[in-house]
């Protein structure tokens, strides 16, 4: 089962995504993770993704697509996985699409995860992420159970440096020029499901199994 989740930023596509993930036994594979752990790390990736990210801008497709390529061929990644954050781009899913081509795959579901910009904020704000192990947390809609702790790994939880509201209207505009035509691009292919993201995490991810199947 190949998924790509597609939404505004704070849609809830990862707390959804990581769900999937277990259910459905497939890796979650998040471009947002993997560029923070580069940055982390001190890499080069890392340090050039960084300038882009604290700007609320995309990363360019050159530094993304090879990667997400590259890691889709991996072992773990050949019964199906969902990506979480990418495609973002037109480019970045015509490169995707050409990569599944070559081996006569494409992909099955793009869940669109629908929030209006009013909710971002709000989510955006009370966010609290792990970077240890990727795990996001809300204050108020689903806070951690020690405060400032990840229940995963116990590692202190942080409001990103991209999360703060100037960063978060940034990361709308891109949104709405550059990631909302995959809405399109999917439902062309066949592929686009959409989900009312402003319900509760439970009862959106029921939807997502009706989708998806038990
Ligand atoms: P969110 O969870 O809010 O949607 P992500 O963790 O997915 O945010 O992404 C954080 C930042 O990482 C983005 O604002 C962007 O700078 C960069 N990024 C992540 N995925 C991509 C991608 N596919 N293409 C370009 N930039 C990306
Ligand atoms: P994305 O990956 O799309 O950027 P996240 O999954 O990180 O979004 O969710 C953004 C924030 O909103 C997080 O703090 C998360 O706990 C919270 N959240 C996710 N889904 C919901 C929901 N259905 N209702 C309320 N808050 C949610
Ligand atoms: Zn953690």
């Amino acid at each position: 089962m190949k998924i790509i989740m597609l939404g505004a930023p704070g849609a809830g596509k990862g707390t959804q995504a990581k769900r999937i993930a277990e259910k459905y036994g497939v890796p979650h594979i998040s471009t947002g993770d993997i560029f923070r752990a580069n940055i982390k790390e001190g890499t080069e990736l890392g340090k050039k993704a960084k300038s882009y990210m604290d700007q609320g801008l995309l990363v360019p497709d050159e530094l993304t697509c090879d990667l997400v390529v590259d890691r889709i061929s991996q072992p773990d990644a050949q019964k199906g996985y969902v990506l979480d954050g990418f495609p973002r781009t037109i480019p970045q899913a015509e490169a995707l699409t050409a990569a599944l081509e070559k081996r006569g795959e494409k992909i099955d579901y793009a869940i669109d995860v629908e929030v209006p910009d009013s909710n971002i904020i709000d989510r955006m704000s009370g966010r609290r992420a792990c970077l240890s192990c990727g795990a996001t947390y809300h204050l108020k809609y689903n806070p951690p159970k020690a405060e400032g702790q990840c229940d995963n790994c116990g590692a202190s939880l942080v409001l990103r440096d991209d999360d703060k509201p100037e960063t978060v209207r940034k990361r709308l505009d891109v949104y709405h020029s550059q990631t909302q035509p995959l809405i399109d691009y999917y439902k062309a292919a066949g592929a686009l499901r959409g989900v009312d993201g402003t319900r509760d995490i439970d009862v959106v991810f029921q939807d997502i199994v009706g989708i998806l199947g038990e």
